[in-house]
């Protein structure tokens, strides 16, 4: 994403995504070809670096180090395609650092939109703002679509790696000896109880972290939030491909339609914390 994960989101997501299930069991079958490669054993001698999570920055880190010989072991919660609406956008600069890590194929075939910047509208009135496109090559653009198509993709090119180790489990704790890491605790889907070794652990669980709590104390402050619906069926008709801002500056309210497949889009409405009709804490279990 932008910057490979490197945001933090603030925002927190209301997500009705029932679309797009088209490509799941390709990708799913897919993934359990990679599964037959994991390892269970619990000794971790043969680990490099454990990475807690495979979002986008785990799997992208996962790639980068399996690539460069590493040997890496990623235990992630939840294999199965996310499905949730959350980081549909990536920008321009975003494609380039994928190019640059090799792993730009993960928006292919999964029916991502290219997208050369925004169109705004406000009070009746509208205009175009395009990206600064113009000495890159064509291929370089923004892309929107389904974030869990694109995470699937990522991880299924980590796992691809004879070096990288993708394990379906949920870390419990750090494991921790004089005041370091020294690997970690997880619980499989079966309930069974491992640990895992190693000299480096990265922790990539996303921004409502349980673990992170335990290192630091991190004082998040969530000023909105936003509502997600997926529009079925729509056909966005934005002259410039593709992004629309609608803002009606009254209600304090924004909002971006976007269109992640053809005929598929999300119509994020971004509310002030002021506007909220549930204490936000509520929303970040969703
Ligand atoms: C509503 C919303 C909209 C956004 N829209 C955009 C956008 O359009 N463009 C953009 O660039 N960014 C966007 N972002 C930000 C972007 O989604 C995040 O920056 C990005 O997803 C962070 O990636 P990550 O890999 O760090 O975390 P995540 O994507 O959250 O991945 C964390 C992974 O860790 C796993 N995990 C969690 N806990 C454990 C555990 N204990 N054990 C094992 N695994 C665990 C989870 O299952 C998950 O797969 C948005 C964020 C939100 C909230």
């Amino acid at each position: 994403m932008v910057a490979l994960g490197a945001v933090i989101a603030t925002l927190l997501g209301f997500a009705l995504f029932y679309g797009l299930k088209g490509k799941k069991k390709s990708i799913d079958s897919s993934m359990k070809s990679s599964e037959n490669r994991i390892c269970k054993s619990d000794s971790g001698k043969s680990t490099d670096i454990i990475i807690v999570g495979a979002g986008v920055a785990g799997s992208a880190l996962a790639y980068t180090l399996g690539k460069d010989g590493r040997r890496v072991h990623v235990i992630e919660r939840d294999l199965r395609q996310p499905d949730r609406i959350v980081g549909e956008l990536l920008q321009p600069g975003g494609y380039l650092k994928l190019v640059e890590l090799g792993l730009e194929d993960c928006v292919s075939d999964i029916d991502a939109q290219n997208v050369y910047g925004y169109a705004l509208y406000k009070d009746g009135k509208s205009t175009k703002l395009s990206y600064p496109l113009g000495s890159f090559n064509s291929n370089v653009a923004g892309r929107s679509f389904h974030h869990g198509r694109f995470v699937q993709r990522m991880r299924e090119k980590a796992a691809s790696l004879p070096n990288v180790r993708m394990e379906q489990g949920t870390v419990t704790s750090l494991l921790e000896r004089n005041g370091t890491i020294k690997g970690v605790e997880y619980k499989t889907k079966t309930g069974e109880k491992h640990t895992a070794y190693a000299p480096l652990t990265v922790v990539c669980d996303g921004c409502c972290s349980n673990l992170r709590r335990n290192l630091c104390n991190p004082k998040v402050e969530i000023p909105s939030c936003f509502v997600g619906l997926a529009l079925e069926n729509c056909i966005v008709s934005f002259h410039l491909q593709i992004m629309g801002m609608l803002f009606w500056q009254n209600l304090h309210l924004s909002c971006f339609i976007l269109s992640v497949a053809p005929r598929f889009a999300v119509w994020l409405i971004f509310l002030a914390k002021k506007y909220l009709p549930f204490p936000t804490v509520k929303w970040l279990n969703i």
